[in-house]
């Protein structure tokens, strides 16, 4: 099995090779923006199609010719191509709509997180301990090595984020495959008041650093709308606000890698909801035949949801579980909340409030989000011993044939699961 890791540093570039690296960055973002813009008219012109890599190749071939643009020659080759590269697979990705694609957005000088990519590392870039030796003019840069690299560095990337650079190693190594330590299966709810429930009992609770960061992030947003644009003091305030975006975004990484490890660690096969999260956070201010409703609450809630990374702690729970040999299993997520545990009984009166469990049939009590976890978990025991969908019978659309005689699932049984009766 092949494991691919970044190894993220602090760049210590030199005044010089900061300047060299804002004008990659800046030829970087021509070139997207460039080439976005060609997309967009071929899109308008022929719906939703537009032109592959090889042809927008050729377009920045035809620039460099151009008197304008000419200056696109002393361009980093290799940096151009990777961001042609990175645009044709946004297009793909969103085309395909998968899950949390958007549609490539235009980058904005200050704005959009500005970075280069230096492929082929073993060839072109040398390493030696605290030190590495990039191409394109750069030459040696020193990074604060806080860790060790391990595997063979396939390539790096160079950015600025909250006014430092960064380098971040992606690496590559061959291992054997890995068997679980533990046997245990989990079911995870994640919800906005608790950040995550396991259905073991056990809850973790949002970040309180994150609401105050975030409370100093609009304080800081206020005070700079009360000064004049582009003065010297407004641009300290903007610099101030993009650390505080960038501490935020960290806060918000370090919260998740520390959960998605603790889970990850202990069990071997963690069941999740198959949470659509783009359409809950899709705006809810509608359109002109069909205005939202209830726009203040749910803007609110969208917030959290995204400030929780939904989509980015499953992406860890995924790869640490790939990383250790257990699984991740998405269920759907029809009426966990309203589903009584010991008696099956769905109703929306189940949910006496957000915090809330009362059966309406048998009086089975409990914590709310406790419920859903021991429910998404009960789905994933049914979904890997039967290969239904675990809705409960009352339900079910369509009845399952054959049930009696379908095995337990192999990774089922390979986990220890005893088998459950759906
Ligand atoms: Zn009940």
């Amino acid at each position: 099995m092949i494991i691919r890791q970044g190894f993220k540093f602090r760049l210590e570039a030199s005044d010089t090779q900061g300047a060299r690296l804002r004008v990659l960055c800046g030829h970087a973002r021509f070139v997207w923006n460039q080439a976005l813009a060609k997309c967009h008219e071929a899109a308008d012109a022929e719906g939703e199609y537009v032109p592959r890599y090889e042809t927008m190749a050729k377009w920045v071939t035809a620039w460099k010719r151009e008197p304008d643009t000419e200056w696109l020659k002393e361009a980093y080759t290799d940096n151009l191509q990777q961001k042609l590269k990175d645009l044709d697979t946004g297009w793909q990705r969103y085309f395909k709509k998968v899950e949390g694609a958007q549609r490539p957005r235009f980058k904005k000088k200050g704005k959009s997180r500005d970075s280069v990519r230096f492929v082929n590392f073993q060839k072109y870039c040398k390493i030696d301990n605290r030190r590495v030796k990039l191409p394109a003019g750069l030459g040696w840069v020193r990074f604060r090595k806080s860790r060790e690299i391990v595997g063979a560095i396939k390539n790096c990337t160079v950015g600025f984020e909250g006014g430092r650079w960064f380098i971040s190693f992606q690496t590559e190594r061959e291992v054997s495959e890995p068997a679980h330590p533990s046997a245990s299966m989990i079911g995870v709810d994640m919800g906005v008041a608790r950040f995550l429930t396991l259905s073991d009992g056990t809850f973790i609770e949002p970040v309180s650093a994150f609401k105050v960061n975030q409370g100093n992030l609009a304080r800081a947003q206020r005070a700079l709308a009360r000064k004049v644009k582009f003065s010297a003091n407004w641009q300290k305030q903007k610099a101030k606000i993009n650390r505080l975006h960038s501490r935020i975004a960290n806060l918000r990484r370090d919260t998740l890698h520390k959960a998605s490890t603790q889970i990850s660690n202990n069990h071997a096969m963690i069941v999740i909801e198959d949470l659509k999260v783009g359409n809950m956070s899709r705006s809810a201010k509608g359109d002109v035949d069909n205005p939202g409703v209830n726009v203040k609450a749910k803007s609110g809630l969208n917030r959290s949801i995204l400030d929780q990374g939904w989509y980015e702690f499953r992406r860890q729970l995924e790869y640490k579980q790939a990383f250790r040999g257990g699984g991740v299993l998405a269920v759907p997520a029809h009426h966990t909340s309203q589903t009584c545990p010991e008696c099956q009984h769905v109703s929306p009166d189940n949910r006496t409030s957000q915090a809330r469990f009362e059966c309406v049939k048998c009086g089975f009590k409990e914590n709310a989000d406790l419920v859903g976890a021991i429910n998404i978990q009960a789905r994933g025991h049914r979904v890997l011993a039967c290969g239904e969908f675990g809705l409960p019978d009352s339900v079910k659309q369509e009845p399952v044939r054959n049930r009696e005689e379908v095995a337990p699932s192999a990774a089922h049984a390979a986990l220890g699961i005893p088998h459950r009766r759906c």
